[in-house]
C-alpha cells in the first residue's frame, strides 16, 4: 500500500493532536480533583466548627471518595428592593453551608442590583422573549428534594436547624403535614392559624388555632418563620411562588388539605428586626404588601376575608366599582358556569340595596311583597338565595305616586341623595333601583293592579314564575325575617311559591336555567 505525501502529514497531524488532547484532559482531571480535596477541606471545617459532618449527620469516621449532594435548596423570595438583607442572608448561610444552593427569586430584574456572594444565584421570574421558557421557571433551577422558604434578614443560626426541619418533615410520613416551620426570633411570637378557603363562596377564614406541647399544626402562619417544604410539593400547587409568598402558599396548600408544623425551635436568628430602617420604608413595605395581596385575592378568586381578630377585607366590588360579574346571558351568572356562587361583596351590596330601597316603600306607604327567587330564599333561609344575582319585589301599581322616588320616572333615572340610582326599566313597565352609578347590583319593583280579584300587570317576562295571581295572598300581606331585617311577603307563602314554581319548589333547590347550567345536588 502506497501512502502520499498528503496522508502522512494527515495521520501525523492527528496522532500530534491527539497527544495534546490527552494531555490538557489528564491536567484537568489533576486540578479538578486537587480543588475537590480544597473544598471538602474549608467544609469540612466548617462544618466541624459546628459539629456536623457533611451531609449534615454528626461527624463519624470519614468514608473514603462519598460526598454528597446537598437535599435542599434555601429560596429567598419575599424581598424588598429598596431595602433588603438579601445579601448577608446568603452570606450568613453559604459561609456555613457552601454545599447548599442559595436561590433568591424575584418578579423582575431587582434595581438597584442586589450583590450577591458566590454560591448564590438570582432567578428571575418575568419572561424575557430572547430566552426559553425554563430560563424563568424556578422548578428547572431546582434540584434538591427539599426546598427552605425563606425570610429575609435571616441568619443560619443554628447551622443544624435545616437538619431539623428534614427529619420532622421526613418523620410525618405520607401524613397531612406537608410543611414544618422554624420560627424566626423576633419580639412578635410567629401564630398558627387555621385557614378554611371556600373558593364556592370566594372566602378565606383565619381563625387562632391552640398550640400544642410538641410544636403546633396547623393549616397557615403568621408572622416571620422559615418554611422546609418537598420540592415536588411546591411545584405542584397552582402558583408556587406568588406574592406575598405565605398568604399564597397557605392558601393553596389549605385548599389540598395540607398542614404545616409549627415548631417552637430551634430558631432563626436575625439581628435585623425590624426589618425596615425607616419609618418610611416600612410604610412603602406595608403599602406593597397590601397591593400584592389585593393582587392575589383577586387572582385568586378569594373576595372576603375573615381575619383572625374577627375583622373583614374585602377585594371585591364596592359602590365605586361595576359590579363583579359582568350582563347574565340566559338567567345564568357567568359564576355558575365556574361552579361558584354569588361573590359576597355583591351578596352583602344587595342585601343593603334591598333594605334600602324596602325601608323607603314602607315609609312611603307603598305595599310590597318579596317576589320570585327573592321570597324562595327568604322561605328557604331568610336570606337571598347563594347564587341569586337580583331581587325582586312586587308593588300596587296605585302606590306609586305615594313615593316621591318612583312618581317622577317616567323618563330618566334619578341618583338619591344616598347614591342609589332609580329608574324605570326600559324593558318594560317596571323600576329598579341601582347600588349605585357604578355599581349595577339592583332590585327590581314589580307593579301589580287587581281586577276581578286577581293580580295581574300589562307587561310579562318569558319567566315561568311571572303569572297572575289571587289577591287573596297579598290580604293581608305577612312580615318574614329577610336580609337580616322584617319584610314583608304573601300569607300562605308555600302555595303562593308553588302555583308559581311548581310543587316542591321550597324543597328542591336549581339554578335559575337548569337547561344552561344545572345545579349539582352532592356538592352542597
Ligand atoms: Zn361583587
Amino acid at each position: 500500500m502506497r501512502v502520499t505525501l498528503c496522508q502522512g502529514v494527515l495521520t501525523g497531524a492527528i496522532l500530534v493532536n491527539l497527544l495534546i488532547l490527552y494531555y490538557v484532559s489528564r491536567a484537568q482531571q489533576q486540578m479538578i480533583e486537587k480543588r475537590k480535596e480544597q473544598g471538602r477541606g474549608t467544609r469540612k471545617a466548617a462544618l466541624l466548627e459546628a459539629g456536623m459532618g457533611l451531609g449534615g449527620e454528626p461527624v463519624g469516621p470519614p468514608v473514603a471518595g462519598r460526598s454528597r449532594a446537598p437535599r435542599v435548596t434555601v429560596l429567598l423570595r419575599e424581598f424588598e428592593n429598596f431595602e433588603n438583607y438579601v445579601r448577608d442572608a446568603a452570606t450568613s448561610f453559604l459561609r456555613q453551608r457552601p454545599e447548599v444552593p442559595f436561590l433568591v427569586v424575584a418578579d423582575a430584574p431587582p434595581y438597584p442590583p442586589l450583590v450577591l456572594p458566590d454560591g448564590a444565584r438570582l432567578l428571575v421570574l418575568s419572561p424575557s422573549p430572547d430566552q426559553p421558557p425554563q430560563a424563568h421557571r424556578p422548578e428547572f433551577h431546582v434540584q434538591t428534594e427539599f426546598v427552605l422558604l425563606l425570610p429575609d434578614g435571616v441568619e443560619l443560626d443554628p447551622p443544624r436547624v435545616i437538619e431539623r426541619l428534614i427529619k420532622e418533615l421526613e418523620g410525618e410520613g405520607g401524613g397531612p403535614v406537608r410543611l414544618v416551620a422554624s420560627p424566626v426570633l423576633t419580639r412578635s411570637a410567629v401564630q398558627c392559624l387555621h385557614l378554611r378557603v371556600n373558593l364556592r363562596e370566594w372566602t378565606a377564614s383565619y381563625s387562632a388555632a391552640a398550640s400544642g406541647s410538641s410544636g403546633s399544626v396547623c393549616t397557615a402562619l403568621q408572622g416571620d418563620a422559615a418554611v422546609l417544604i418537598r420540592a415536588e410539593d411546591l411545584f405542584n400547587l397552582s402558583v408556587p411562588l406568588g406574592r406575598p409568598l405565605f398568604s399564597s402558599l397557605f392558601i393553596q396548600t389549605a385548599l389540598r388539605g395540607w398542614k404545616v408544623k409549627l415548631l417552637e425551635g430551634p430558631c432563626f436568628s436575625s439581628n435585623r428586626r425590624p426589618l425596615f430602617s425607616s419609618a418610611h420604608n416600612q410604610w412603602k413595605a406595608d403599602t406593597r404588601l397590601k397591593e400584592a395581596t389585593g393582587r392575589m385575592m383577586r387572582s385568586f378568586g378569594v373576595k372576603r376575608v375573615l381575619l383572625p381578630d374577627g375583622k373583614e377585607q374585602w377585594h371585591g366590588c364596592g359602590k365605586e366599582t361595576p359590579r363583579c360579574f359582568g350582563t347574565v346571558q340566559d338567567d345564568t351568572p357567568d359564576y355558575l358556569y365556574l361552579d361558584r356562587w354569588t361573590p359576597p361583596c355583591c351578596l352583602r351590596a344587595l342585601r343593603e340595596t334591598a333594605k334600602y330601597v324596602i325601608s323607603i316603600l314602607e315609609s312611603s306607604g307603598v305595599r310590597y311583597w318579596l317576589e320570585g327567587g327573592t321570597l324562595l330564599g327568604a322561605v328557604r333561609h331568610q336570606d337571598i338565595i347563594p347564587w341569586d344575582y337580583d331581587v325582586d319585589l312586587g308593588i300596587y301599581l296605585e302606590d306609586i305616586p305615594n313615593c316621591d322616588h318612583l312618581k317622577n320616572l317616567d323618563s330618566g333615572s334619578l341618583v338619591d341623595a344616598n347614591g342609589y340610582v332609580w329608574e324605570r326599566a326600559v324593558e318594560g313597565d317596571f323600576y329598579r333601583v341601582q347600588y349605585s352609578e357604578a355599581n349595577h347590583l339592583h332590585v327590581d319593583l314589580w307593579p301589580f293592579y287587581p281586577r276581578d280579584g286577581v293580580m295581574t300587570k300589562d307587561t310579562w317576562t318569558e319567566h315561568k314564575q311571572d303569572v297572575e295571581f289571587p289577591e287573596h295572598f297579598l290580604q293581608p300581606l305577612v312580615p318574614m325575617l329577610f336580609a337580616g331585617a322584617a319584610a314583608y311577603v304573601p300569607n300562605n307563602h308555600r302555595a303562593f311559591l308553588e302555583l308559581k314554581f311548581g310543587e316542591g319548589v321550597i324543597e328542591n333547590p336549581q339554578y335559575p336555567n337548569p337547561a344552561k347550567k344545572g345545579l349539582d345536588r352532592a356538592k352542597i
